[in-house]
């Protein structure tokens, strides 16, 4: 990925003279079923630049409680575009419950802003989204007249763990935004896919919110090599996540939930939780910053032997624990 970038061909992006954001671009299109798609730096401005394409000022969005393009993105489209969201609770399979979301459609009243759009998320904490439920919702939107985004950031994941071509999985939305970056490794961006109109208004907006790039077939080129060695790979994060989950699940002051695809997530007591944090950060494992909700994600750093070695520490630490 180093040598791919550092023999990019470039030009000046902002002019869209860079051969090799072009090739990403028409790769990325082309893989997902789109007509268009546009390099950007990371996932939260794709997802920023199609929600402003989307939704005008005083528009809403439909979205899940925890959803990426809700919670985690400060604000952003309300900050940028003046857009409100209309949060939802993920049902336990990552869905947004279609009657529910119907519910709180506005309806076309002075009092009420402009229902838009539904985003949706897949995979949603590593939970693929079923593939009738997808279909369900491409009917749905089109009943209601909404616009239909999926925040894709791992969407490769959903593939290959469905083992469907990825564009079974976007059939129908009006757009889907794409991470390079995580499970793929490239170090920076992600890509926006849509109808060439779509994009033609999300090129503007990413100028605005400051996305445009020069000779950015430097960090295109390792999009490049993400989408052509990295996507198959991903079956090995998820086979690693199994591993991850099986090693743990016979601790008993744990709960494992999953694996779900590439991620394992480990309910226990946040005082128990602190200690593990500290006695495996000793060992050279950094888990995240959740207090009784540690989230175990796989990627193409992670090889087996590291899951062995976790799998390992963790018993080692509630041994010398019960032992104490
Ligand atoms: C990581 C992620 C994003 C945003 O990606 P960044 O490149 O970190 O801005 C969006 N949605 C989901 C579901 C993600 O996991």
């Amino acid at each position: 990925m180093r040598a791919a970038m550092a023999q990019a061909e470039v030009g000046d992006d902002v002019y869209g003279e860079d051969p090799t954001v072009n090739r990403l671009q028409s790769m990325s299109c082309e893989r997902l079923g789109f007509e268009a798609a546009l390099f950007v730096p990371s996932g939260t401005q794709s997802n920023l630049c199609a929600l402003l394409t989307h939704c005008r000022r005083g528009d809403e969005y439909v979205v899940g409680q925890m959803a990426h393009t809700y919670r985690y993105e400060g604000g952003g489209a309300a900050i940028v575009g003046g857009i409100q969201p209309q949060p939802l609770e993920f049902e336990t399979d990552g869905t947004l419950d279609l009657d529910k979301v119907a519910a709180v459609i506005k309806p076309d009243d002075p009092h009420f802003t402009k229902t838009r759009l539904l985003c949706l998320e897949n995979t949603q904490w590593g939970k693929t989204l079923p593939l009738d439920y997808l279909q369900r919702a491409v009917s749905f939107v089109r009943s209601k007249g909404l616009f239909l985004h999926l925040d894709g950031a791992r969407i490769f994941n959903a593939s290959v763990a469905h083992n469907v071509d990825v564009s079974d999985i976007t059939r129908g939305f009006d757009s889907v935004s794409v991470c390079l970056s995580k499970g793929l490794g490239a170090p920076v961006g992600s890509v926006l896919c849509g109808s060439k109109d779509f994009i033609e208004q999300a090129h503007r907006w990413r100028k605005v919110v400051g996305g445009g790039m020069r000779q950015a077939g430097i960090v295109a080129a390792a999009g490049i090599v993400a989408l052509e060695e990295q996507v198959d790979r991903l079956a090995q994060d998820h086979a690693h996540a199994a591993a991850l989950a099986d090693g743990l699940t016979n601790i008993d002051e744990l709960s494992v939930d999953g694996p779900h695809t590439n991620m394992v997530f480990l309910t226990l007591s946040p005082a128990v939780a602190q200690d593990l944090k500290a006695y495996v950060r000793k060992r050279g494992i950094i888990v995240g910053p959740t207090a009784d909700r540690l989230r175990m994600v796989t990627h193409l750093d992670v090889c087996t032997e590291d899951i062995t070695t976790v799998v390992n520490v963790f018993k080692a630490f509630f041994a010398a624990r019960n032992a104490a």
